[in-house]
């Protein structure tokens, strides 16, 4: 098959941050890029060449959108299995529609892992607080509930510790279709960014180390502190798995690594992961542009990391104070800053992120720690300060 070489445009559906980087990446070797989504002035939508606004389910504006692009990617996995469909008319859709399927719901993504061997956690399926009450008593507690529907970032979630908690869990996750999970004893969690090309080579970032707050990834290191069979065995599993579901593009498994030893997958991502941002500024080619690489039928790129890198989300918590020291995080020079050009900084938001690189994965991470620490010691935020001159008063 012909690749799409650079001068084409490449659709992305979704507007977020993940698609900001790929774009960034996908200019940077002279593709144009177009970005569809139901949002304004998206963080995508800023670095491409247009930015389309529709709702998803407008299958009009979708097919339009797909006359306009050679190949068509994702940043958003939670796209309708319609509108999927409509642009696999128009053109080539990578990932394909299939693994889109699988790895949407998470009910139909731990049976395909378990059909296939992978090793996943013990799990039942939950249609009601009856059905609920016999999966606890099955699986034991603590265990977890989880919608089928993919929340992110740890949405849709209700840890279980005590039987008393059964109807509460149920409520709390709006009586909802979903899946109890026993609750992993981990040492860590992991994770395999990884690319698979149209003639099926493989190239893979870490494993890299997570660290999670609240449900929301807080900070990488890779490469990850564990031993070399612990990470080769990763690898295998992450490159079993995109094998199976025959993946053109970038997947993201997420592992736990239980005290005993095991490794268990927790979810998987069919896109770019945000545990794989270090690649930006660590590796000779970010899985960025492995993704391009991959969707465009070239050969992937070397995944060689220059030095230990880690990462450290930014939040819109930070601004609750006022604005973020920028300049602070900036006077350490082995701290790169993204920031994702999103306009309101919410709770719990992901609005930017630094990475450290350093001579050991410890010393990075103590560094985009204290970049973030820097970050926030608050300045005076911009609301108290006169508008620029560019911006019109309020009326
Ligand atoms: P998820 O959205 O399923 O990735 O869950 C978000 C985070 O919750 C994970 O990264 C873990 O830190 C934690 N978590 C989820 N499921 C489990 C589990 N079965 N055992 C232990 N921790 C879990």
């Amino acid at each position: 098959m012909t690749a799409i070489l650079p001068g084409a445009t490449i659709g992305v559906l979704g507007s977020g941050q993940l698609g900001r980087m790929f774009a960034i990446a996908a200019r940077r070797l002279g593709y144009r890029v177009r970005t569809f989504s139901p949002d304004y002035d998206t963080p995508t939508g800023q670095v491409a060449d247009v930015e389309v606004t529709a709702p998803y389910d407008d299958l009009e504006a979708v097919a339009a959108f797909a006359r306009k692009v050679k190949v068509i990617t994702f940043e958003f996995e939670n796209v309708p299995a319609a509108a999927a469909e409509v642009c696999s008319q128009y053109c080539p859709v990578r990932p394909a529609h299939s693994v889109l399927h699988t790895t949407q719901q998470r009910l139909r993504e731990k049976k395909f892992l378990a059909a296939h061997g992978f090793p996943v956690a013990p799990f039942h399926h939950v249609r009601s607080a009856e059905d609920l009450r016999e999966a606890v008593a099955r699986l034991g507690l603590p265990a977890v509930l989880k919608t089928t529907d993919f929340g992110y970032d740890g949405k849709g979630q209700f840890r279980l510790t005590s039987f008393d908690q059964i109807d509460a869990a149920w409520q709390g996750i709006g009586g909802r279709e979903s899946v109890l999970e026993a609750w992993v004893d981990f040492e860590c969690e992991l994770s395999v960014v990884a690319a698979r090309s149209l003639d099926g080579s493989f190239a893979w970032f870490g494993p890299v180390e997570n660290v999670h707050t609240r449900g929301i990834l807080d900070t990488s290191v890779a490469p990850a502190r564990i031993g070399e069979r612990t990470a080769r065995q990763a690898v295998d599993v992450a490159r079993g798995i995109m094998e199976k579901l025959g993946v053109v593009g970038v997947v993201c498994t997420e592992l736990f690594l239980a005290r005993d030893g095991r490794l268990l997958v927790n979810e998987l991502a069919p896109r770019p992961h945000n545990s794989g941002h270090f690649s930006f500024d660590a590796c000779l080619t970010s899985q960025f542009e492995q993704q391009l690489r991959a969707v465009c039928g070239l050969p992937l790129g070397s995944t060689e990391q220059f030095r230990p890198a880690a990462m450290a989300n930014l939040l819109g918590d930070l601004w609750q104070q006022g604005e973020p020291d920028w300049a602070g995080a900036c006077a350490l020079p082995q701290v790169k800053l993204h920031l994702y050009g999103k306009l309101t900084p919410r709770p719990g938001r992901k609005m930017g992120h630094v990475t450290a690189l350093a001579a050991t994965p410890d010393e990075a991470l103590s560094l985009a720690l204290e970049a973030r620490r820097r970050l926030s010691i608050s300045q005076p935020s911009p609301s108290a300060l006169p508008p620029p001159a560019w911006e019109a008063p309020a009326r």
